[in-house]
């Protein structure tokens, strides 16, 4: 990989952990409501933010580790088998430590010893 990529994706990296913990603005709920609906209409807003949130820790995680790589030098190899990720799963995922297959047993829960970079 070109060393310009590699900074490129850090850098990305970086503002991912940078920006966690940020609520969008779009997900801000208005409190008290006035109505059934109202409430109905925030618990939802809240359900979404909710969802959000975890999806973004669990994004921070995955981003935290795959910086380590860069540090370490080995940020193309998956950190559960070793194999090289590929260039298409980097560029689609550059946050995450893992290939393809080993995020789809990560994902139906049948790869052990990486639970805390995984989907609840
Ligand atoms: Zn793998």
């Amino acid at each position: 990989m070109k060393l310009s990529k590699m900074l490129a994706i850090k850098k990305e990296l970086e503002e991912i952990i940078k920006n966690a913990g940020r609520i969008p603005d779009g997900l801000r709920v208005a409190i008290p409501p006035h109505d059934a609906y109202e409430l109905s209409q925030g618990l939802q807003i809240q359900l979404v933010a909710l969802g959000e949130a975890a999806r973004c820790d669990l994004k921070l995680r995955q981003a935290q580790v795959a910086l380590d790589q860069i540090v370490r030098g080995d940020y193309e190899r998956c950190l559960a088998c070793d194999g090289l990720k590929g260039e298409k799963r980097i560029d689609a995922v550059p946050y995450s430590p893992f290939c393809v297959r080993c995020q789809e047993l990560l994902d139906g829960h049948q790869l052990e010893g990486f639970e805390h970079l995984a989907a609840a």
